[in-house]
């Protein structure tokens, strides 16, 4: 989802001095506090007298988590009807934009799953499951994931944080109004104004909110990474280098899997594709928003790759609202990668839940930081995996954002390719 710009607002102009360091600085210097700390406080071995002392390290973390959460049901609302009545997408062309957004994000996810089931990551270390851990068996059932799909009443998913029901009520009132305002453009009225402002300023608001939490996101992982070094030594961390590892491989292979159809779908050649984007995966590495990157990835789709305007502006400016494969793919595995750490594998049926929560988790993902860790408290819940262990994500966030943002970024130029066709614009076209 796109989001307005809050990088200029007055509030960013008047932060205090630490809150210049880069967010990345500060995950840093966490880090090796905490690791510090976790080994004064016992490596493993902690004495019984300090117990209490490391358990409430938690909370910071706990705290973040909680409103992680609860951010996360307004902010796919406010991001879906803001996007449904801001763009302007074209009709024939708008049906093939979406079937190809559905089809990277689903292969997306598939090869998440495919590598965590293959590679296991959540095998290769132990954690102490200190949380009772209940996973609620769920069997493959369509027509009751369809009937889920309906709430029974209009604000319940708000409250019950379901994504699934939440994107329906977002998408039926997104197209009413949407087609409410183009009735009102064409009688030339405007009285769509008011609401299309509102949701504009309410959709500010829960992005400065997240902001305001994701400042906090240090604090958490000191107080995470302490408490499990000082817990349970360093065991833990073997397996979270195993989940990295196995993240860069599914998104290599979904780099693989975008050349490929760039190659034999689009008139572009894959290596002028790679060189011509760089500079729209490197903002999107460095500012971990796609967002930030968009207007770069516009550009050099047209100036560099070589696209017809509109193409590049359907992928990158229409389409990246919608289309987040990094992050869907991050999120499946992440799911997985857990119940592999407590020991409670997920069946074929719920791993499909996964596969349907991820889509819609990544679609009301908005294009910025660390987005991608608020709605995936909505897919562990879909399946009763327990949110807290999403602490301990938290603390290899930082570097994982940077990689699935690049990837998402490099989604949206393949759409945009892919809309291009077979034949290279003409000199006229240009
Ligand atoms: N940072 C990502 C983006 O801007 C979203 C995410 O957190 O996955 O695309």
């Amino acid at each position: 989802m796109s989001h307005p710009d809050t990088t200029t607002s007055p509030e960013t102009k008047t932060r205090p001095w630490w809150q210049r360091i880069p967010l990345t600085l500060q995950i840093v210097i966490a880090l090796v506090a905490a690791v510090s700390v976790g080994i004064a406080l016992g490596a493993g071995n902690p004495s019984p007298s300090n117990a209490t002392l490391i358990n409430n390290l938690a909370i910071p973390a706990e705290l973040v988590l909680k409103a992680l959460r609860a951010l996360a049901t307004p902010l796919i609302l406010v991001a879906v009807l803001h996007t449904l009545m801001t763009t302007n997408i074209p009709g024939t062309t708008g049906r093939r934009l979406f079937v190809l957004l559905l089809t990277n994000t689903t292969v997306a996810i598939l090869v998440g799953l495919f590598v965590a089931n293959v590679l296991r990551p959540g095998t290769w270390g132990n954690v102490a499951t200190s949380t009772n851990t209940q996973i609620t068996s769920q069997s493959l059932d369509p027509w009751g994931l369809l009937k889920d799909a309906v709430p029974e009443a209009v604000l319940k998913p708000l409250v019950d944080n379901n994504v699934i029901q939440l994107i329906v009520i977002a998408l039926s009132f997104g197209i009413v109004l949407r087609g409410l305002k183009s009735e009102q453009i064409a009688q030339g009225k405007n009285g769509y104004q008011p609401i299309e402002d509102v949701i504009g300023i309410l959709f500010e608001a829960v992005v400065r909110i997240l902001n305001w939490v994701i400042a906090l996101v240090p604090f958490a992982v000191f107080g995470i990474v302490a408490k499990t070094v000082a817990k349970e030594g360093f065991a833990p961390f073997q397996s979270l280098g195993a989940f990295i590892i196995a993240v860069l491989v599914a998104l290599l292979l979904q780099a693989c899997y975008y050349l490929t159809r760039v190659k034999f779908g689009s008139w572009v050649d894959p290596l002028k594709f790679l060189a011509g984007g760089s500079d729209a995966f490197l903002t999107a590495f460095s500012t971990s928003s796609s967002a930030a990157a968009m207007p770069i990835t516009f550009e050099v789709l047209q100036t560099k790759v070589g696209l017809r305007e509109s193409s590049a502006a359907l992928g990158a400016l229409v389409g990246a609202n919608f289309n987040n494969d990094g992050t869907a793919l991050y999120e499946a595995m992440s799911a997985l990668y857990i119940s592999q750490l407590i020991g409670q594998h997920l069946s074929l049926g719920q791993q499909v839940i996964v596969i349907l929560t991820s889509i819609f988790a990544s679609v009301g993902a908005a294009n910025i930081p660390n987005a991608g860790l608020v709605t995936m408290t909505l897919v562990f819940t879909s399946v009763g995996l327990p949110t807290q262990y999403i602490a301990l994500l938290v603390t290899v966030d930082w570097f994982l954002d940077r990689c699935r943002t690049a990837i998402n970024v490099m989604g949206d130029m393949t759409v945009s390719t892919l809309l291009d066709g077979k034949k290279p614009r003409t000199v006229d076209e240009a």
